[in-house]
C-alpha cells in the first residue's frame, strides 16, 4: 500500500478575501480509505471538490493517478467516482433506469442489477429514488459512483443523518468497495466512523492540516502525552443497546 495515488501540495483556496484552505499537503495511497476530518467549515468539502475537478483552486499542485489537475483534468474525471447531488436524480425514473442513464452518459456498459446487488438494493430495482429510505438513498448514490469503474471514489459525509444500523451497513459497503481495490476518500465529522473505516486520517481545522496518521497512532500519541479519559463506568453505551435490540442485519428500510 505504498503507491501514491493522490498528492496535494500547498493547496490554497480563497473565496474573495476569505482564505478557506491555507496550504494543505497530503498524499493518499492506492487502496486505502483516507479520511478528511474536521469541524464544519474547516475546508474539507472545498478540498475534496478541488481534487474532483469541480471547483477551482487559488494555488497549489495536485496529481491524481499521475495526472496533473491543471493539465489533464479530463483524464482525472475518467478515473474517479463522485457522488452526485440528489437533484441529479430524475424523479420519474426508477433505479434501474437511472443506472442505465448514467451508464449511457459515461458510455460504460453496466449491468444495473449487478450494481444494485453490490449495494443490496435489488428489491428496489423498480422503485424511484424518492421512495427510498435515507440509508438506501446513500447506498444508491454510492452505487452510481461505481458506474465508470473508478480507481478512486470520493464520499462527502456519506452517513450524515442515518440511523446507527444504516451507518454500519454503509461502513460494510465502503469496506467491500475498498476490498475490490478502489481507493476511498471520505469526509466525516463522526470520529467513530473514522476509527472504524479509515486507514489514515488528516485532521483539518481552519483550512490547515493539524494532524495526519492512522487513527491508532493518533490515539496512542494522545495517550503517550499523558491524556487520560475519565474512567468509563459502563462497558456499553446506548448505541450498543440500540444495535443489540434492533439487530445488525440489513433491513428493508435501511
Ligand atoms: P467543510 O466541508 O469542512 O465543512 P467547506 O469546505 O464547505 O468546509 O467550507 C470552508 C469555508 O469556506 C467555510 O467557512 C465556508 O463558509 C466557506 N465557503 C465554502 N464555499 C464557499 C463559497 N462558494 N463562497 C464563499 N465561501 C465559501
Amino acid at each position: 500500500m505504498s503507491n501514491v495515488i493522490i498528492s496535494v501540495k500547498d493547496l490554497h483556496k480563497k473565496y474573495g478575501s476569505f482564505h478557506a484552505v491555507k496550504g494543505i499537503n497530503f498524499e493518499v495511497f492506492e487502496g486505502e480509505i483516507f479520511g478528511l476530518l474536521g469541524p464544519n467549515g474547516a475546508g474539507k468539502s472545498t478540498t475534496l471538490e478541488i481534487i474532483e475537478t469541480l471547483r477551482d483552486k487559488t494555488s497549489g499542485t495536485i496529481h491524481v493517478a499521475g495526472f496533473n489537475l491543471d493539465k489533464e483534468p479530463n483524464e482525472i474525471k475518467k478515473i474517479i467516482g463522485v457522488q452526485l447531488q440528489t437533484s441529479g436524480y430524475y424523479p420519474n425514473l426508477n433505479l434501474t433506469e437511472l443506472i442505465r442513464l448514467f451508464a449511457g452518459l459515461y458510455n460504460q456498459p453496466t449491468d444495473p442489477i449487478e450494481l444494485l446487488e453490490m449495494v443490496n438494493l435489488t428489491d428496489k430495482a423498480k422503485a424511484k429514488y424518492k421512495e427510498l429510505s435515507g440509508g438506501q438513498k446513500q447506498r444508491f448514490s454510492i452505487a452510481t459512483t461505481l458506474i465508470n469503474q473508478p480507481k478512486i471514489i470520493f464520499l462527502d459525509e456519506p452517513t450524515t443523518g442515518l440511523d446507527p444500523q444504516a451507518r454500519r451497513n454503509l461502513w460494510d459497503l465502503i469496506k467491500a468497495i475498498r476490498l475490490q481495490g478502489t481507493t476511498v476518500i471520505i469526509t466525516t465529522h463522526y470520529m467513530d466512523e473514522a476509527e472504524a473505516l479509515c486507514d489514515r486520517v488528516a485532521i483539518i481545522d481552519s483550512g490547515k492540516v493539524i494532524a495526519m496518521a492512522s487513527p491508532d497512532k493518533l490515539i496512542d500519541d494522545l495517550v503517550a502525552s499523558g491524556f487520560e479519559r475519565p474512567k468509563q463506568v459502563k462497558n456499553a453505551n446506548l448505541e450498543d443497546v440500540f444495535i443489540q435490540l434492533t439487530g445488525h442485519e440489513l433491513r428493508a428500510e435501511n
